[in-house]
């Protein structure tokens, strides 16, 4: 058999329609609750950062989604689901489905504007709207590699790099400068040079937590903080030039998340470089922050970010600024396939933050583990999202 004979009955026939059939939308909770059964979740887990202060985090929550075409294939995303996953799960089931049943799944990026326009004159161009896009996005990419045999990082013309550079995160709010050095140290342990700090409480106890982790992991590997928008600007300059002294690799949003001129003056203020985007949402978002010089390095999630389709044109925009991409890291299995192939695929990637806090959905849902080694991470190399999911495993988790 030629070539072209395995390849016309291994995979779609190039050209050929993938009607899409139905779009499943599976809200998925594991709640800090299942690990601890005395029912005692320590503090540091239900606010580990300055932006849980009045909502707790409670566990992870994901929206999976499953799209089918009516050829009986088959592809898998993941909407963002913190904190509330039915609610992205109700927006795909009532607003997206509809408008792409019947369409053809080769299509991603005709589909995704058809999805985005549907919405955006009613003024749905962040939050809920865009997680649910970014789930069904990421299915399409999973399937149309699936259907053509070949990985989603090789549809996007990559790969540039076989690993992934990441970094552990976090390091949560523990209540001691001696307790943040120990859960560092865990890190190196398990072979991470760059690890990320969370801060924001105030310049003292964020010098004395930031200090403590340096002395414990020496000056070699990269000490990377974020302020989860705790500090006006006017605070943040000066939390800002206690940390650079410390020899700290990035500072991440400091301030409000739409606070330009904040970002700006900080970024003039100190030789450091300054991180946003994991909760801005598409191109447009970051716009003006990159016009102003106001960023470094901008850090889309796949899974609320619009995707893969929209996150590759944020990091093309960011090329023309030189600036980098290092994806955010929270969520499932499913959302950390998709970063490592849009990390593989364009040249501006920095780094991947790869999340370390309890997680069975992105650690427990794959037959297969992700391949870490020398704070690197192996980009998958199957068809589509080149992972494989364990079903009964994510029924477990069902919130529905
Ligand atoms: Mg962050």
């Amino acid at each position: 058999m030629s070539t072209l004979d395995t390849l016309q009955t291994s995979s779609a026939s190039l050209g050929a329609p993938l009607r899409i059939q139905s779009i499943e939308a599976i809200p998925v909770i594991a709640p800090f609750s299942r690990l601890y059964p005395d029912g005692d979740v320590p503090g540091w887990l239900l606010q580990p950062a300055a932006s849980h202060r009045t909502l707790q985090r409670k566990g992870q929550y994901s929206t999976l989604i499953r799209i089918r075409t009516e050829d009986g294939l088959e592809g898998v995303g993941e909407c963002y689901g913190l904190p509330a996953p039915k609610v992205t799960a109700q927006v795909v089931r009532d607003i997206i489905e509809p408008l792409l049943i019947g369409e053809d799944a080769n299509a991603i990026d005709r589909l995704w504007s058809r999805v985005f326009t549907s919405m955006s004159g009613g003024g749905q161009v962040r939050g809920y709207y865009l997680e649910a896009m970014s789930g069904v996005d990421i299915a399409l990419w999973d399937l149309k590699g699936k259907a053509y045999g070949v990985p989603v990082h090789s549809l996007l013309g990559g790969p540039h790099r076989d690993r992934v550079a990441v970094y552990a995160s976090p390091i949560p709010m523990l209540e001691t400068p001696a307790e943040s050095a120990t859960y560092a140290l865990g890190f190196v342990e398990q072979g991470f040079d760059a690890i990320k700090l969370k801060l924001g409480r105030g310049r003292r106890v964020d010098l004395a937590h930031a200090a403590a982790v340096r002395e414990a992991i020496g000056d070699e590997r990269q000490l990377l903080v974020d302020l989860n928008c705790a500090y006006t600007a006017d605070v943040a300059v000066g939390v800002v030039a206690g940390l650079v002294d410390l020899g700290i690799t990035w500072i991440e949003e400091p301030c409000a998340v739409d606070d330009v001129a904040g970002y700006r003056r900080i970024r003039d203020s100190a030789p450091v470089s300054l991180v946003n985007g994991e909760t801005l949402f598409t191109r447009w978002d970051q716009r003006d922050f990159l016009v102003q010089g106001a960023v470094d390095v901008v850090m889309p999630n796949l899974a609320r970010a619009g995707g893969i389709t929209e996150s590759r044109k944020l990091a093309a925009l960011c090329e023309t600024f030189h600036v980098d991409i290092a994806p955010h890291g929270v969520g499932s299995a499913v959302g950390l396939a998709a970063a490592l192939h849009l990390s593989a695929a364009i040249p501006n990637f920095r780094i991947y933050e790869y999340n370390r806090l309890p997680n069975p959905l992105r650690d427990e849902l794959t037959v297969e583990p992700f391949d870490f080694a020398a704070s690197t991470l192996a980009v998958p190399t199957g068809p589509g999202l080149g992972i494989e999911l364990d079903w009964d495993r994510v029924d477990q988790f069902r919130a529905e």
